[in-house]
This record gives structure tokens, C-alpha cells and sequence, in this order.
């Protein structure tokens, strides 16, 4: 528990570094402040002295409740004024103070700080691309006149196919080919046990750590230590479990069945009216083949300021619309491209 010789700083003459048991300014000569405020130096001196450790240990000094000059805890007349001490007064200035260091200094450290001038510059360039954006997005009317109108359907055809499958149950209608006996799961089974070794985390004693400083209030300051456990790796052995694994066999079915399969996806397109659906003579054949799904998508052509923009539109707009109509489009009030038909 070391003790160490605090400072003060006058408060008359600006004079740093006073020794703290001092209670008159090396420079000036004028009395401690009242309200002193003592400090650690970053490398205070030791006390190693009997009758200074006595006296950091004695106890917070006073102040005289007449004059305020600072006394030791062991006096009881003030040196100055010779007034009485009163038990009631003047120690609360000089009161012992418990500085505990704070253990998240490294967590402080990293925080990133911005400089102002740099906060203002991204606040600056953040609301100009936020204002370019919002800009680029007003829109003004601009008429465009179809060149052409296309279309494209498509049908996905379906098979009924017969198929040869294998699983552990054999589905009704189906024909079976063979059945023969396979591995369905493991089973995890115990199987004696084996020595092994880990790594443990075991306490081999004490040690004492500074955690903060008390002020003592008279001019020293104690060390403050706190006993925390010391942990090593330690190796240790233990019996385990061995398993093995045990195959489980079950009947597996080979068979042949019919199902719905994807046979086949055909198209059609063109740019003449009206769109039809793409033929195919296996569609005759219902029970053998059927229709999955149909897609279709009409495009509309049109010229932009002499740039060709094609857009994907619904049946109705494109079975009513004719080479040659005008449609209003939109366009960037700003930055001139095109957006696309508008939406009504
Ligand atoms: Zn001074
Ligand atoms: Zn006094």
C-alpha cells in the first residue's frame, strides 16, 4: 500500500506543484485555498519517512472555522489563529477521496471522433447528393409515338410418362420391379469408454492489483489494491463415451409408375395483331399430355427523341394501341432520359 506525495496549485500567484502537506505556497507564501484540490503527479515520490507515513495516515486535515487555515487531523488549536477545533466544521473540504480508475479506457480510446469542420463537410455533401437525387427525380410530360407492337406466349406441356423410382414404400398403382434390402439410418450405439484430455482453467492464486488512488485529503495519496484470482491452463484427463455406428437396414422397393412430367415448352411471338397461342399437335392427346402453364408478355415500341424504348405493358393498353399512336411518356426534368409510359 504505498503512499505518495500529492500537490496543489496556488490559487494567489498561479505557482504549480506545491508539495501537498504544505500549507503555505512555496512561492507566495499565501495559506492552501480552502478548497484545495489535490493531485497525483505522474511520478509522485514514495514515502518512505516514519513520521511522514504517521501523518498520511493520521487522518484528513481541518479547517480552522475562524481564519480557514488548513490543520493537521492532529492538532487541536489551529497553528495559525490558535482557535479551538470544532468537530462539527471543516474537515468536509478535505474529506478523503476514493479515486477508482476506470476499467474501459481502451473502449474510450477507440471511439471514433469526428472533427467539426470534417461533420459539417459530410453533412454538407450528403444533403447535396440528397437534393441531386430528389432533382433528377421531378418529371416533366414528353410525347412518344409507337413504332411497333410485339408480343410473346408461351405454353409448358406435361407428360404422362412412365417412370422408375425406388423408396421405402411402394405407392399405390405402381408396378414393382424388385425389392431388396438397404441402409436406412445409423443408430449411435455405446461402445465402451476412452481416456481423453481437455484443457481447464484452474485458480493458482492471488494478485494484487491497483485499482485507483484514495486522496487522503492532507496531502498523500494511498495506493488502492484489489485481490483478484490468477488462472492457468491445466491439462486434464476424463473417461468418455465411445459409439459407434450401427447401419439399420429396412426393404427398399424398386418400381415403375406414371406421373405428370415437364415434357416440353413452346413459343410463339410477333408483331402483327392479334397474338395467338402456339399449337401443338400433342395437346390433341389429353390423356398423354396436358397444359401446365401459360405466360405472355406484350411489348410496345416507341421512339424517344429518335432512341428506340421498349416497355413491357398490360393486354389492354397493347391490344389498343396502333403504330403511329402518340402515348405521353415521362422524362427527367433535369437530366433529359427517359423513365417510361405514364402511369395513370
Ligand atoms: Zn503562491
Ligand atoms: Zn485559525
Amino acid at each position: 500500500m504505498a503512499i505518495k506525495v500529492g500537490r496543489w496549485d496556488c490559487t494567489q500567484c498561479g505557482f504549480t506543484g506545491n508539495l501537498g502537506p504544505n500549507t503555505r505556497c512555496e512561492k507566495c507564501g499565501a495559506p492552501r485555498p480552502e478548497n484545495v484540490k489535490f493531485y497525483l503527479p505522474e511520478y509522485a515520490e514514495i514515502v518512505h519517512d516514519t513520521q511522514n507515513l504517521n501523518e498520511a495516515k493520521s487522518g484528513a486535515n481541518w479547517v480552522c472555522s475562524y481564519c480557514s487555515a488548513h490543520n493537521k487531523a492532529t492538532q487541536n488549536t489551529c497553528q495559525s489563529c490558535g482557535n479551538d477545533r470544532d468537530l462539527l466544521d471543516g474537515d468536509k473540504n478535505l474529506q478523503e477521496k476514493i479515486h477508482l480508475f476506470n476499467q474501459n479506457t481502451t473502449a474510450k480510446k477507440n471511439t471514433f471522433k469526428f472533427g467539426k469542420g470534417l461533420k459539417i463537410a459530410l453533412i454538407g455533401l450528403f444533403s447535396f447528393i440528397v437534393l441531386f437525387v430528389i432533382l433528377t427525380q421531378i418529371k416533366s410530360d414528353v410525347e412518344v409515338s409507337v413504332t411497333s407492337c410485339s408480343w410473346e406466349r408461351s405454353i409448358s406441356i406435361e407428360e404422362y410418362k412412365r417412370v422408375i423410382e425406388e423408396d421405402w414404400k411402394l405407392p399405390s398403382g405402381a408396378e414393382k420391379i424388385n425389392s431388396y434390402n438397404a441402409i436406412h439410418h445409423y443408430d449411435q450405439v455405446a461402445d465402451g469408454t476412452e481416456t481423453r484430455t481437455r484443457t481447464v482453467q484452474k485458480q493458482v492464486g492471488t494478485e494484487q492489483v491497483k485499482v485507483g488512488e484514495k486522496d487522503l485529503g492532507n496531502g498523500y495519496f494511498e495506493d488502492i489494491y484489489e485481490e483478484r484470482p490468477v488462472y492457468e491452463d491445466v491439462e486434464e484427463t476424463y473417461e468418455a463415451t465411445k459409439y459407434k455406428q450401427v447401419p439399420v437396414y429396412q426393404t427398399k422397393y424398386k418400381y415403375a409408375v406414371f406421373r405428370w412430367m415437364e415434357a416440353d415448352k413452346i413459343t410463339s411471338s410477333g408483331t402483327k395483331k392479334p397474338a395467338c397461342w402456339p399449337e401443338d399437335e400433342r395437346l390433341t392427346n389429353k390423356n398423354k399430355y396436358r397444359i401446365k402453364q401459360r405466360d405472355e408478355k406484350y411489348y410496345l415500341h416507341m421512339d424517344f427523341e429518335g432512341e428506340n424504348v421498349p416497355e413491357k405493358v398490360s393486354y389492354e393498353l397493347w391490344k389498343n394501341t396502333n403504330v403511329g399512336d402518340i402515348l405521353v411518356g415521362e422524362k427527367s426534368r433535369v437530366l433529359g432520359t427517359y423513365f417510361g409510359l405514364k402511369k395513370n
